[in-house]
């Protein structure tokens, strides 16, 4: 932490409540490269959260990697919602990817495979559609609903996280053509590399604060050797900016990225948000604005809560010097 000259504590609220939580807070970090972010969700212990404090360190001490494009494609979200809606909020995204919640609670596979036509429809024969199953299925129920919803949706780009284990994931690939993508199975640095070698995925989801900053995730995504999508932990626009960095500098980028999420936060900690345009982010670094920094200030008791997580975070990093 020597090289930080700045601690700001922030919370924003969300549009929709997600993870059981309404706000995002975290601590923006100032260094001599630029801003960084860190906003571990509210259940994590301070061993894992260090790994988002080191990548907070990461982006503010040291310049991103070089990119070699100038901005990312980002995919549109659709939550478990009925045709209809799912028709109009592909139509309003200006995106060409859709990735559709499915595998819900409480909803069947019928309700899954018209909310998937529904968003081909809306794409048209050119756009991809992916699926997101949160882990939700069985192996057997997963290799039943894929069947079903490639047939319904025209091909799918991938499946997300459609079971649980990676063993699941393992079986599965075996049985349907769709291509799966690991997200929640990817929680830390040494998993992309265990599901390449268990052959459990086709596709790594990955986040720049869990694997612990834009540099080491260019390395586990290279030592991984799966094409990787770039997505948010819900970030402001200065974390954002830190996975936009990532994909910018990856040299396959195949897919388009899970980081349009600005659009979720009610608020932000600047007056120029990362939002997408035309299904794409700009590639920049971002600083946050000092009145709105103000304006996003926690009130005294959840200030003093996010610095003593912080400080616990920092208490399980490795010595100085080695930034994962
Ligand atoms: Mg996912």
């Amino acid at each position: 932490m020597n090289q930080v000259s700045e601690l700001r504590p922030f919370v924003v609220p969300m549009r929709l409540r997600f993870r059981r939580v309404t706000t995002r807070a975290g601590v923006l970090l100032r260094g001599p490269a630029g801003w960084g972010e860190f906003s571990p969700f509210p259940d994590y212990g301070p061993a894992y959260a260090s790994r988002w404090l080191a990548a907070a360190q990461d982006a503010a001490t040291r310049p991103f990697p070089e990119p070699v494009r100038d901005r990312v494609p980002v995919n549109t979200t659709v939550p478990a919602v009925d045709p209809d809606r799912a028709h109009a909020l592909v139509a309003a995204s200006g995106c060409t990817t859709a990735k559709v919640k499915v595998a819900e609670t409480g909803q069947d596979l019928a309700a899954d495979v018209a909310r998937v036509a529904a968003v081909r429809d809306a794409l048209g024969p050119h756009g991809h559609v992916r699926v997101d199953a949160n882990g939700g299925w069985d192996v057997a129920s997963a290799a039943l609903a894929l069947t079903r919803l490639a047939r319904a949706a025209g091909g799918l780009q991938y499946a997300e996280q459609p079971c649980a284990t990676l063993e699941e994931l393992r079986d599965l690939r075996r049985r349907v053509d769709v291509p799966l993508a690991a997200d929640e199975s990817v929680r830390t640095a040494d998993d992309p590399l265990r599901i390449a070698g268990l052959d459990a995925a086709d596709v790594l989801v990955v986040k720049v604060q869990p694997l612990g900053g834009v540099h080491r995730a260019l390395e586990v995504i290279d030592a991984a050797g799966l094409p990787a999508v770039v997505s948010s932990a819900l970030e402001t626009s200065v974390g954002l900016a830190a996975g936009v960095a990532l994909a910018a500098a990856l040299p396959e980028l195949p897919y388009a990225c899970g980081l349009g999420t600005g659009t979720l936060l009610a608020a932000d900690v600047t007056d120029r948000p990362l939002l997408p345009e035309d299904g794409h982010l700009p590639v920049r670094r971002v600083a946050p604005e000092p009145a709105m920094l103000d304006q996003a200030a926690p009130d005294p008791e959840q200030m003093l809560q996010l610095l003593e997580r912080l400080q616990a975070a920092s208490e399980h990093l490795p010595p100085v010097g080695n930034g994962a």
